[in-house]
Protein backbone atom coordinates (compact mmCIF):
# COMPACT_ATOMS: atom_id res chain seq x y z
CA UNK A 1 0.00 0.00 0.00
CA UNK A 2 2.88 2.77 1.30
CA UNK A 3 4.72 1.77 -2.26
CA UNK A 4 1.05 2.13 -4.30
CA UNK A 5 0.64 5.82 -2.55
CA UNK A 6 4.84 6.59 -3.03
CA UNK A 7 3.58 5.29 -6.68
CA UNK A 8 0.81 7.79 -6.52
CA UNK A 9 2.41 11.08 -5.68
CA UNK A 10 5.45 10.38 -8.11
CA UNK A 11 3.20 10.31 -11.19
CA UNK A 12 1.55 13.44 -9.96
CA UNK A 13 4.71 15.20 -9.41
CA UNK A 14 5.74 14.02 -12.96
CA UNK A 15 2.39 15.30 -14.52
CA UNK A 16 2.74 18.72 -12.94
CA UNK A 17 6.20 19.20 -14.27
CA UNK A 18 5.00 17.83 -17.58
CA UNK A 19 2.15 20.18 -17.87
CA UNK A 20 4.67 23.06 -16.53
CA UNK A 21 7.48 21.98 -18.90
CA UNK A 22 4.69 22.54 -21.84
CA UNK A 23 3.64 25.82 -20.72
CA UNK A 24 7.04 27.64 -20.07
CA UNK A 25 8.86 25.54 -22.79
CA UNK A 26 7.20 24.68 -25.68
CA UNK A 27 5.49 26.13 -28.80
CA UNK A 28 2.61 23.89 -27.40
CA UNK A 29 1.81 25.71 -24.49
CA UNK A 30 1.93 29.28 -25.95
CA UNK A 31 -1.80 30.06 -25.69
CA UNK A 32 -1.77 28.86 -22.06
CA UNK A 33 0.82 31.03 -21.14
CA UNK A 34 -0.57 33.99 -23.08
CA UNK A 35 -3.74 33.02 -21.23
CA UNK A 36 -2.15 33.46 -17.81
CA UNK A 37 -0.20 36.63 -18.75
CA UNK A 38 -3.26 38.07 -19.86
CA UNK A 39 -4.68 37.26 -16.53
CA UNK A 40 -1.65 39.35 -14.84
CA UNK A 41 0.54 36.46 -13.39
CA UNK A 42 3.80 37.05 -13.24
CA UNK A 43 6.53 34.46 -13.60
CA UNK A 44 7.32 33.84 -10.54
CA UNK A 45 3.48 33.07 -9.59
CA UNK A 46 3.51 30.76 -12.38
CA UNK A 47 6.50 29.09 -11.06
CA UNK A 48 5.41 28.93 -7.10
CA UNK A 49 2.34 27.54 -7.90
CA UNK A 50 3.99 25.39 -10.74
CA UNK A 51 1.08 26.13 -12.98
CA UNK A 52 1.07 24.49 -16.14
CA UNK A 53 -0.86 23.68 -19.75
CA UNK A 54 -2.26 20.36 -21.22
CA UNK A 55 -1.71 20.22 -24.88
CA UNK A 56 -4.67 20.17 -27.41
CA UNK A 57 -3.88 16.41 -28.29
CA UNK A 58 -6.02 12.97 -27.30
CA UNK A 59 -3.02 11.01 -25.72
CA UNK A 60 0.25 13.08 -25.35
CA UNK A 61 0.59 12.51 -21.75
CA UNK A 62 -0.27 9.19 -21.93
CA UNK A 63 2.02 8.06 -24.62
CA UNK A 64 5.31 9.94 -22.57
CA UNK A 65 4.26 8.34 -19.87
CA UNK A 66 4.10 5.37 -21.19
CA UNK A 67 7.42 5.30 -22.94
CA UNK A 68 8.61 6.19 -19.18
CA UNK A 69 7.11 2.90 -17.85
CA UNK A 70 3.72 3.99 -16.08
CA UNK A 71 1.42 1.96 -15.77
CA UNK A 72 -1.77 2.80 -17.25
CA UNK A 73 -3.75 1.88 -14.39
CA UNK A 74 -2.09 4.53 -12.41
CA UNK A 75 -2.63 7.33 -14.57
CA UNK A 76 -6.91 5.75 -14.57
CA UNK A 77 -6.63 5.97 -11.04
CA UNK A 78 -5.49 9.36 -10.27
CA UNK A 79 -7.80 10.58 -12.95
CA UNK A 80 -5.19 11.79 -15.65
CA UNK A 81 -6.05 9.76 -18.08
CA UNK A 82 -9.50 7.32 -19.16
CA UNK A 83 -9.89 4.57 -21.20
CA UNK A 84 -12.91 4.87 -24.18
CA UNK A 85 -15.53 2.08 -24.47
CA UNK A 86 -13.07 0.78 -27.47
CA UNK A 87 -10.37 -0.12 -25.12
CA UNK A 88 -8.13 3.37 -26.14
CA UNK A 89 -6.41 5.26 -23.32
CA UNK A 90 -7.12 9.15 -23.97
CA UNK A 91 -6.05 11.82 -21.54
CA UNK A 92 -8.48 13.61 -19.24
CA UNK A 93 -6.95 17.07 -19.42
CA UNK A 94 -6.54 18.53 -22.73
CA UNK A 95 -6.13 22.20 -23.85
CA UNK A 96 -5.85 23.78 -20.63
CA UNK A 97 -4.43 25.51 -18.05
CA UNK A 98 -3.47 23.28 -15.35
CA UNK A 99 -3.74 24.38 -11.83
CA UNK A 100 -1.85 21.34 -9.77
CA UNK A 101 -3.52 20.83 -6.39
CA UNK A 102 -1.17 19.57 -3.20
CA UNK A 103 -1.64 18.75 -0.33
CA UNK A 104 -0.03 20.28 2.88
CA UNK A 105 3.05 18.73 2.60
CA UNK A 106 3.36 20.51 -0.85
CA UNK A 107 2.59 17.30 -2.59
CA UNK A 108 0.52 17.03 -5.72
CA UNK A 109 -2.24 15.22 -5.38
CA UNK A 110 -4.49 16.47 -7.91
CA UNK A 111 -4.90 19.17 -10.76
CA UNK A 112 -7.59 21.35 -11.74
CA UNK A 113 -7.67 22.26 -14.97
CA UNK A 114 -9.30 25.33 -17.06
CA UNK A 115 -10.51 26.39 -20.74
CA UNK A 116 -9.03 29.04 -22.59
CA UNK A 117 -12.28 30.71 -23.51
CA UNK A 118 -15.83 30.98 -22.28
CA UNK A 119 -16.59 27.07 -23.34
CA UNK A 120 -18.00 24.38 -20.98
CA UNK A 121 -16.90 23.19 -18.27
CA UNK A 122 -15.13 25.76 -17.39
CA UNK A 123 -13.20 23.75 -14.79
CA UNK A 124 -12.30 20.14 -14.79
CA UNK A 125 -11.23 18.75 -11.56
CA UNK A 126 -9.52 15.22 -10.95
CA UNK A 127 -12.05 12.91 -9.39
CA UNK A 128 -11.70 11.73 -5.76
CA UNK A 129 -9.18 9.05 -5.55
CA UNK A 130 -7.09 7.67 -2.53
CA UNK A 131 -4.70 10.45 -2.64
CA UNK A 132 -7.17 13.22 -2.92
CA UNK A 133 -10.65 14.47 -0.69
CA UNK A 134 -11.73 17.44 -1.18
CA UNK A 135 -13.44 17.95 1.81
CA UNK A 136 -10.56 17.45 3.86
CA UNK A 137 -8.40 19.50 1.49
CA UNK A 138 -7.30 23.50 1.55
CA UNK A 139 -6.05 24.65 -2.13
CA UNK A 140 -2.78 26.37 -1.17
CA UNK A 141 -3.05 25.25 2.10
CA UNK A 142 0.58 24.75 2.03
CA UNK A 143 1.95 27.95 0.36
CA UNK A 144 -0.12 30.12 2.74
CA UNK A 145 0.07 28.39 6.06
CA UNK A 146 2.70 30.60 7.62
CA UNK A 147 1.30 33.74 6.71
CA UNK A 148 -2.09 32.07 8.34
CA UNK A 149 0.13 31.56 11.28
CA UNK A 150 2.01 34.63 11.78
CA UNK A 151 -1.26 37.09 10.41
CA UNK A 152 -3.22 34.46 12.80
CA UNK A 153 -6.20 35.64 10.18
CA UNK A 154 -7.20 33.31 6.75
CA UNK A 155 -8.75 34.77 3.71
CA UNK A 156 -11.05 31.70 2.44
CA UNK A 157 -12.28 32.04 -1.57
CA UNK A 158 -13.86 30.19 -4.03
CA UNK A 159 -11.71 29.62 -6.52
CA UNK A 160 -8.56 28.75 -7.77
CA UNK A 161 -8.27 31.84 -9.62
CA UNK A 162 -9.01 33.96 -6.43
CA UNK A 163 -6.21 32.26 -4.68
CA UNK A 164 -3.65 32.95 -7.10
CA UNK A 165 -4.53 36.38 -8.05
CA UNK A 166 -4.28 36.94 -4.47
CA UNK A 167 -0.47 35.01 -3.73
CA UNK A 168 0.15 37.20 -7.03
CA UNK A 169 0.11 40.25 -5.72
CA UNK A 170 1.52 39.57 -1.94
CA UNK A 171 -1.78 38.32 -0.02
CA UNK A 172 -0.54 35.12 1.04
CA UNK A 173 -2.83 34.03 3.91
CA UNK A 174 -5.15 32.64 0.87
CA UNK A 175 -6.97 29.94 0.53
CA UNK A 176 -9.73 27.85 -1.42
CA UNK A 177 -12.23 25.23 -0.70
CA UNK A 178 -12.23 23.37 -3.89
CA UNK A 179 -15.52 23.85 -5.67
CA UNK A 180 -17.51 21.94 -2.95
CA UNK A 181 -18.72 24.06 -0.19
CA UNK A 182 -15.83 25.01 2.88
CA UNK A 183 -16.13 21.69 5.37
CA UNK A 184 -15.61 20.86 9.03
CA UNK A 185 -12.67 18.95 8.00
CA UNK A 186 -10.88 21.92 6.45
CA UNK A 187 -11.69 24.19 9.38
CA UNK A 188 -9.67 21.18 11.63
CA UNK A 189 -6.71 22.09 9.07
CA UNK A 190 -6.99 25.93 10.31
CA UNK A 191 -7.69 25.07 14.32
CA UNK A 192 -4.30 25.91 15.27
CA UNK A 193 -3.11 27.99 12.65
CA UNK A 194 -5.48 30.94 12.47
CA UNK A 195 -7.93 33.10 14.91
CA UNK A 196 -10.26 34.56 12.57
CA UNK A 197 -11.46 33.51 8.93
CA UNK A 198 -12.80 36.07 6.90
CA UNK A 199 -14.67 35.14 3.85
CA UNK A 200 -14.27 36.60 0.74
CA UNK A 201 -16.72 34.77 -1.91
CA UNK A 202 -17.79 35.60 -4.99
CA UNK A 203 -20.31 38.79 -5.41
CA UNK A 204 -22.97 36.20 -7.29
CA UNK A 205 -26.09 34.41 -5.91
CA UNK A 206 -24.02 31.21 -5.56
CA UNK A 207 -20.80 32.72 -3.84
CA UNK A 208 -23.45 34.26 -1.89
CA UNK A 209 -25.11 31.12 -0.69
CA UNK A 210 -21.82 29.79 0.03
CA UNK A 211 -20.84 32.11 2.05
CA UNK A 212 -23.75 31.57 4.18
CA UNK A 213 -23.57 27.66 4.27
CA UNK A 214 -19.63 28.21 5.37
CA UNK A 215 -21.27 30.90 8.29
CA UNK A 216 -23.24 28.17 9.31
CA UNK A 217 -20.74 25.71 10.12
CA UNK A 218 -18.31 28.00 11.63
CA UNK A 219 -20.83 29.72 14.30
CA UNK A 220 -19.91 27.18 16.49
CA UNK A 221 -16.35 27.25 16.53
CA UNK A 222 -13.37 28.77 18.13
CA UNK A 223 -13.33 31.32 14.65
CA UNK A 224 -13.98 34.48 14.99
CA UNK A 225 -15.31 35.22 11.24
CA UNK A 226 -15.81 38.28 9.03
CA UNK A 227 -17.21 38.52 5.96
CA UNK A 228 -16.03 40.76 2.89
CA UNK A 229 -18.54 42.39 0.90
CA UNK A 230 -16.52 43.72 -2.46
CA UNK A 231 -18.71 47.03 -4.33
CA UNK A 232 -17.84 46.52 -7.66
CA UNK A 233 -16.14 42.94 -9.63
CA UNK A 234 -17.12 39.70 -9.24
CA UNK A 235 -14.77 38.33 -7.23
CA UNK A 236 -11.54 38.80 -5.07
CA UNK A 237 -9.75 38.17 -8.29
CA UNK A 238 -11.12 40.70 -10.20
CA UNK A 239 -10.82 43.15 -7.05
CA UNK A 240 -7.20 42.86 -6.73
CA UNK A 241 -6.54 43.34 -10.56
CA UNK A 242 -9.01 46.29 -10.69
CA UNK A 243 -7.90 47.70 -6.93
CA UNK A 244 -4.50 46.31 -6.38
CA UNK A 245 -3.39 44.35 -3.30
CA UNK A 246 -4.16 47.86 -0.56
CA UNK A 247 -7.70 48.15 -1.66
CA UNK A 248 -8.47 44.46 -0.46
CA UNK A 249 -6.77 45.06 2.42
CA UNK A 250 -8.97 47.48 2.93
CA UNK A 251 -12.11 45.42 2.52
CA UNK A 252 -10.70 42.63 4.51
CA UNK A 253 -10.12 45.30 6.96
CA UNK A 254 -13.46 46.37 6.76
CA UNK A 255 -15.24 43.11 7.00
CA UNK A 256 -18.56 42.57 8.68
CA UNK A 257 -19.56 40.02 11.56
CA UNK A 258 -21.63 36.95 10.56
CA UNK A 259 -24.43 38.81 11.66
CA UNK A 260 -24.43 42.41 9.66
CA UNK A 261 -23.95 40.28 7.03
CA UNK A 262 -27.15 38.68 6.44
CA UNK A 263 -28.84 41.75 8.24
CA UNK A 264 -27.52 43.89 5.75
CA UNK A 265 -27.81 41.59 2.64
CA UNK A 266 -32.12 41.10 4.12
CA UNK A 267 -32.35 44.56 4.34
CA UNK A 268 -31.07 45.13 1.16
CA UNK A 269 -33.15 42.97 -0.95
CA UNK A 270 -36.72 43.11 1.37
CA UNK A 271 -38.65 46.24 2.18
CA UNK A 272 -38.43 46.64 5.59
CA UNK A 273 -41.65 48.98 5.62
CA UNK A 274 -44.01 45.97 4.93
CA UNK A 275 -45.14 43.52 7.09
CA UNK A 276 -43.90 40.64 4.03
CA UNK A 277 -40.79 42.42 3.61
CA UNK A 278 -40.19 42.26 7.64
CA UNK A 279 -41.18 38.60 7.49
CA UNK A 280 -38.84 37.69 4.66
CA UNK A 281 -36.10 39.87 6.19
CA UNK A 282 -36.70 37.33 9.39
CA UNK A 283 -36.55 34.65 7.56
CA UNK A 284 -32.85 35.23 6.25
CA UNK A 285 -31.73 36.08 9.53
CA UNK A 286 -33.25 33.46 11.61
CA UNK A 287 -31.21 30.70 9.81
CA UNK A 288 -27.78 32.39 11.60
CA UNK A 289 -29.27 33.10 14.57
CA UNK A 290 -30.49 29.29 15.12
CA UNK A 291 -27.00 27.90 14.75
CA UNK A 292 -25.54 30.11 17.28
CA UNK A 293 -26.00 28.06 20.83
CA UNK A 294 -24.56 30.77 22.45
CA UNK A 295 -27.81 32.36 24.44
CA UNK A 296 -26.53 35.44 25.07
CA UNK A 297 -25.01 35.84 21.66
CA UNK A 298 -28.67 34.86 20.80
CA UNK A 299 -30.63 37.30 22.35
CA UNK A 300 -28.44 40.28 21.30
CA UNK A 301 -28.92 39.40 18.15
CA UNK A 302 -32.57 39.06 18.25
CA UNK A 303 -32.35 42.55 19.91
CA UNK A 304 -30.99 43.93 16.91
CA UNK A 305 -33.56 43.68 15.16
CA UNK A 306 -36.12 45.85 16.51
CA UNK A 307 -34.73 48.55 15.37
CA UNK A 308 -33.95 48.34 11.88
CA UNK A 309 -37.72 46.50 11.68
CA UNK A 310 -39.39 48.81 13.83
CA UNK A 311 -40.81 45.39 15.97
CA UNK A 312 -40.99 44.77 19.15
CA UNK A 313 -38.61 42.31 20.87
CA UNK A 314 -42.00 40.37 22.01
CA UNK A 315 -42.55 40.00 18.31
CA UNK A 316 -39.29 39.34 17.15
CA UNK A 317 -38.80 36.44 20.08
CA UNK A 318 -42.28 34.77 18.91
CA UNK A 319 -41.95 34.59 15.49
CA UNK A 320 -38.16 33.14 16.16
CA UNK A 321 -39.94 30.39 18.28
CA UNK A 322 -42.52 29.85 15.14
CA UNK A 323 -39.01 29.45 13.03
CA UNK A 324 -37.70 26.92 15.20
CA UNK A 325 -40.83 24.86 15.25
CA UNK A 326 -41.48 25.21 11.84
CA UNK A 327 -37.83 24.19 11.32
CA UNK A 328 -38.08 20.69 13.35
P1 LIG B 1 -12.20 32.37 -13.50
O1 LIG B 1 -11.84 33.65 -12.82
O2 LIG B 1 -11.04 31.68 -14.13
O3 LIG B 1 -13.36 32.49 -14.43
P2 LIG B 1 -13.41 31.54 -11.05
O4 LIG B 1 -12.62 30.88 -9.96
O5 LIG B 1 -13.81 32.94 -10.86
O6 LIG B 1 -12.59 31.33 -12.39
P3 LIG B 1 -16.05 30.56 -10.67
O7 LIG B 1 -17.02 30.31 -11.75
O8 LIG B 1 -16.25 31.72 -9.77
O9 LIG B 1 -14.65 30.62 -11.36
O10 LIG B 1 -15.95 29.22 -9.82
C1 LIG B 1 -15.27 29.15 -8.57
C2 LIG B 1 -14.60 27.81 -8.42
O11 LIG B 1 -15.55 26.76 -8.54
C3 LIG B 1 -13.54 27.49 -9.47
O12 LIG B 1 -12.28 27.99 -9.15
C4 LIG B 1 -13.56 25.99 -9.49
O13 LIG B 1 -12.78 25.48 -8.45
C5 LIG B 1 -14.99 25.67 -9.24
N1 LIG B 1 -15.71 25.44 -10.50
C6 LIG B 1 -16.25 26.37 -11.31
N2 LIG B 1 -16.81 25.84 -12.39
C7 LIG B 1 -16.67 24.50 -12.26
C8 LIG B 1 -17.03 23.36 -13.03
N3 LIG B 1 -17.68 23.48 -14.19
N4 LIG B 1 -16.71 22.14 -12.56
C9 LIG B 1 -16.05 22.00 -11.39
N5 LIG B 1 -15.66 23.02 -10.63
C10 LIG B 1 -15.95 24.26 -11.03
MN1 LIG C 1 9.72 26.11 -14.00
MN1 LIG D 1 -15.26 33.52 -9.34
MN1 LIG E 1 -12.79 34.75 -11.31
Amino acid sequence: RKEHRDELYRVNQLAAKFFHNCLTQTEMGKPGLEYLQSRGLSKETIERFQLGFAPNNWDKLFRSFHERGIDERILIECGLCRKNDTGRIYDYFRNRVMFPICDGKGRVVAFGGRVLDDSTPKYLNSPEYELFNKGHMLFAFDKAYRTIREKKQVILVEGYMDVIGAHNRGVTNVVASLGTAYTKDQGRLLIRQAEEVVLAYDMDTAGQKAARRAIELLQDTEFKVRVVAMPDGKDPDDYVRNHGPEAFLELVAKAVSPFEFYLNSALISHDSNTAKGKEAILEEVFPLISVTSNQIERENYLKALALPLWLDNSTIYRMFRQYLTKGD
